[in-house]
């Protein structure tokens, strides 16, 4: 029995592990799987834990208000060393690029335990954009001995990164297996119904997410006041949009969405709730990365609220347009997409690029492989 220690402290990261979790729970003699949440985000993870149905072994509890990436980097690695020499696991997983994952990755490393990557291979090719996250996963790679690749084009990268061929697995992306098993085993809540049903069938809805830090301050206004103006201008666009808990963002919201008709700001929701809202959507805007997975996996037309993505698959597809950081190109952008009914059809006959549900399963038994591959050149 192999046993692996699964890294998480974000709520992306437990979406995308979970699928992986629940393949080891589905084989019981061949892995002993021990979870383990950072808690870098608390009250944003936490729902997402119990939704996905995910026990966690050992929470490191390591957030505390004002954190800077430095702290929490520090904090995770003391915190896990002395569990990584209590259990001593046979691969320790990590997913992304979060300050968690590289933690995770580093402190394995130190211990001489072999890191797994899932979802390997993202660039933008900027080191700052993403920020810290282009870094993070620049460094991961360095740091893992296999990594689990959600596309072709991801493990071209990690090819071109001198990462060895046989350590490079293509699973797909497990956020689609998540995404697929909650949609089929949960509907809306009644506060969600309530809003929904308070919008008539034939309005069109707009789900905005935005958080990212580059978009922080003059970006996030100039892209607020756009889709505010868009809204105005036609009586059958409805705006929801889900604010992130950060003081930065909710001062702007604040600021921006004053009073504003057929605009609802709400909490952020629990997963099951969003991918209900986004399969209601006539058109997502985003500047999640999740996201730019969830769209071609739900058929819907995406706008990027980035100047660069690290997932041009999103593009290529036909799903998701780039906007940029100019709220004005948004505005057009907008316009664009109420005249040209095209694009919508593009998106409806779309084939995911991030693979088709079964990316857990394949990483699970990736690892078994690369366990037994290491053992045999031992
Ligand atoms: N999400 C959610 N509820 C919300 C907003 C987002 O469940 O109110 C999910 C979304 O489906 C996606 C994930 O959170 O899978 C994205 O998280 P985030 O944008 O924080 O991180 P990123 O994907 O950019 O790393």
């Amino acid at each position: 029995m192999k046993k692996i220690l699964t890294l998480f402290g974000t709520r992306p990261e437990i979406i995308k592990l979970a699928p992986v979790i629940w393949a080891m729970e589905r084989h019981p003699s061949q892995w002993q799987s021990i979870t383990v949440s950072s808690s870098q985000h608390t009250d944003l993870l936490r729902p997402f834990i119990k939704e996905l149905s995910i026990s966690v072994d050992h929470d490191l509890a390591v957030m505390t208000p004002g954190q800077t990436p430095s702290a929490v980097l520090a904090r995770v690695i003391e915190a896990i060393e002395p569990l990584l020499i209590q259990e001593r696991p046979d691969m320790v997983l990590v997913q992304g690029d979060t300050t968690t994952a590289i933690a995770g990755a580093l402190a394995a490393f130190y211990a001489r335990i072999p890191v797994g990557h899932v979802e390997a291979g993202l660039r933008t090719g900027n080191r700052n954009s993403p920020f810290p996250e282009e870094m993070n996963r620049r460094l991961i790679t360095q740091l893992a001995d296999f990594h689990f690749a959600a596309t072709a084009d991801n493990v071209k990268i990690l090819l071109n990164d001198g990462v060895q061929q046989q350590n490079i697995i293509l699973t797909g992306n497990p956020v689609v297996d998540a995404l697929q098993h909650i949609l089929a085993c949960s509907s809306a809540s009644s506060a969600l119904s309530q809003l929904l049903d308070s919008i008539p069938l034939s309005q069109r809805i707009i789900v905005l997410t935005t958080h990212r830090r580059e978009n922080f301050g003059q970006v996030m206004t100039s892209h607020l006041r756009a889709l505010r103006r868009f809204v105005e201008k036609h009586e059958d666009v409805e705006l929801i949009f889900p604010v992130h808990p950060n003081p930065s963002v909710r001062a702007v919201v604040g600021a921006e969405f004053i009073d504003a008709k057929r605009i609802h700001c709400i909490d952020p929701l629990e997963y099951a709730d969003f991918l209900h809202l986004l399969s209601r959507s006539w058109l997502i805007v985003s500047d999640s990365g999740g996201v730019q997975e969830e769209a071609p996996s739900l058929g819907k037309p995406l706008l990027v609220l980035r100047d660069t993505t690290e997932r041009p698959e999103v593009l290529e597809c036909g799903v998701g347009k780039l906007v940029g950081h100019s709220g004005d190109q948004l505005e057009k952008m907008l316009e664009a997409a109420i005249l040209d009914k095209s694009w919508f059809d593009v998106v409806r006959h779309t084939i995911n690029p991030f693979g088709q549900g079964d990316a857990g399963e394949r990483i699970v038994s990736a690892v078994a492989q690369f366990l037994e591959s290491k053992e045999t050149k031992v």
